[in-house]
């Protein structure tokens, strides 16, 4: 993967073209950001940029032999260690090392390298169970790093989620970190840095991935989907910087009309208590899968942040999306103001993470449901 096929964050790359052409590259890096925003495929990129023979100024050229090879993820100095656990075929832990699953992790990253963990148990066929990664792989990280490298200067690992190793593993790649082979980098890519080892977070030069700008979104929606302008604002005022929220939004047809309606009625259900159809609502969100719940209470999450600037009179703050979106904003906002918008917020923001860590999203939305009713009924002082 070169550069140039990541979406926008020319600041990140500016960063990691700098290290190389300076001869600085430090040999522990951890990429953080949020969900969605490159970390993995801007990593990808760094380590063939450093790898390839034949740099191009700003890029690895992608036609040398090194980059060939990258193309593929298949470079013999080029290593991947990433959460897992057991599947139909393979039960041991001893197996459960990152080397076993190449093929499978080879198409998850070639086929979509914005993709998540959720995405990659559900590639190896462990959906719904806890995967991490365990003692046996910093043996088998061990054995891969003593080995000279191949072709290149360097070897180079990444470490996919490094807050899933267990404590054993996490203690282990410690002290290979803290004592490196030569020629060796760790790009560690993370969501959760603080669910790392303190240790490790000192040992490691961060690289911060932030949120893709709107324009950045906009350009890199166009080169890959026919998307009219209306389209393309909403998937870029709901994506909130995540090229695969967009690219979630870009590939079904539920549209941002489509969330806003589902919101009002919901909203409007919730103020008046209507039980069954709360129960009815909850259990259709239920069967809509994980990822299609997180877009939907994101954009509540954006819907009523919009309600309360306008209720604070900002209005030229206020991205509004269409003419629906305006016409409840301006009949919903008197609901939500400083005394219940913050702990509204609040919730939403509490669905979102009990779905990511897999709750059961029928009670999730009816207890959300409940909450928002006796939040909306909140006097606002003045
Ligand atoms: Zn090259």
């Amino acid at each position: 993967m070169k550069f140039s096929e990541v979406i926008g964050q020319k600041a990140v790359k500016q960063q990691l073209l700098r290290s190389v052409k300076e001869q600085r590259i430090s040999h522990a890096q951890l990429f953080t950001g949020p969900s969605g925003v490159g970390k993995l495929a801007l990593a990808i990129a760094y380590a063939q940029y450093i790898a390839c023979k034949d740099k191009q100024g700003d890029d690895s050229c992608g036609a040398c032999p090194s980059c060939v090879k990258f193309n593929k993820l298949a470079h013999p100095d080029f290593h991947f260690t990433v959460p897992l656990a057991s599947t139909k075929k393979i039960t041991k832990a001893e197996q459960l090392i990152s080397s076993n699953f190449m093929t499978e992790w080879r198409e998850f990253v070639l086929d979509n390298p914005y993709a998540g963990l959720n995405d990659w148990f559900a590639k190896i066929g462990i959906e719904n169970k806890q995967g991490n990664i365990n003692v046996h792989e910093s043996a088998d990280i061990l054995k891969k790093l003593s080995l000279k490298p191949y072709e290149g200067e360097y070897r180079l690992l990444i470490v996919w989620m490094p807050e899933k190793m267990n404590p054993q593993c996490a203690n282990k790649l410690l002290k290979i970190i803290e004592e490196p082979p030569q020629k060796t980098v760790f790009l560690l890519v993370t969501e959760d840095p603080e669910d790392l080892l303190p240790t490790i977070l000192s040992r490691v030069q961060m690289v911060k991935v932030p949120k893709i700008t709107d324009e950045d979104m906009a350009a890199g929606l166009q080169a890959r989907f026919e998307l009219d302008d209306k389209q393309l604002r909403h998937i870029i005022t709901l994506s909130e910087g995540s090229y695969y929220t967009a690219l979630k939004m870009s590939g079904h047809d539920e549209s941002a009309e489509v969330h806003t309606d589902k919101f009002v009625e919901w909203m409007r259900n919730c103020y008046a208590m209507k039980v069954s159809e709360l129960l009815e609502f909850s259990e259709e969100m239920a069967k809509s899968g994980r990822e299609r719940q997180k877009v939907f209470l994101n954009h509540a999450i954006s819907l009523l942040r919009k309600a309360l600037l306008l209720n604070f009179d900002v209005d030229d703050l206020v991205k509004i999306a269409d003419d629906s979106e305006e016409e409840f904003l301006t009949k919903f906002a008197p609901f939500v103001h400083g005394s219940n918008t913050p702990d509204l917020i609040a919730e939403f923001d509490k669905a979102v993470y009990h779905i990511e860590r897999n709750a059961y999203a029928k009670i999730t939305f009816m207890d959300l449901s409940l909450k928002i009713h006796d939040l909306l009924r909140v006097p606002q002082e003045v």
